[in-house]
């Protein structure tokens, strides 16, 4: 019996940190977001959406003016 293919998850995780005191709600990030994991929650801050789509590219943490996103492999 052929069982359903999964998405592969084999990929390393990331953990995304966002310190919120300093996110200023530019939306950089989430335009920058190649897998649109990122989005502004109601107070206009960065959160997390989609954890598991990111592939770690680094974008946001690059362009983010104030330094408020870090990337870190798991
Ligand atoms: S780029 Fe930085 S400051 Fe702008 S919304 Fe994203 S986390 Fe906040
Ligand atoms: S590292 Fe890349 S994929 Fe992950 S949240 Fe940042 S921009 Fe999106």
């Amino acid at each position: 019996m052929k069982s359903k293919s999964k998405k592969d998850q084999g990929k390393d995780r990331s953990h995304i940190e966002i310190r919120r005191d300093w996110c200023k709600g530019c939306g950089i990030c989430v335009a920058f977001c190649p897998k649109k994991v990122l989005a502004l929650d109601e107070n206009e801050k960065a959160i997390i959406e989609r954890p598991d789509e990111c592939d770690q590219c680094g974008l946001c943490e690059l362009r983010c003016p104030d330094i408020a996103i870090e990337i870190t492999t798991l």
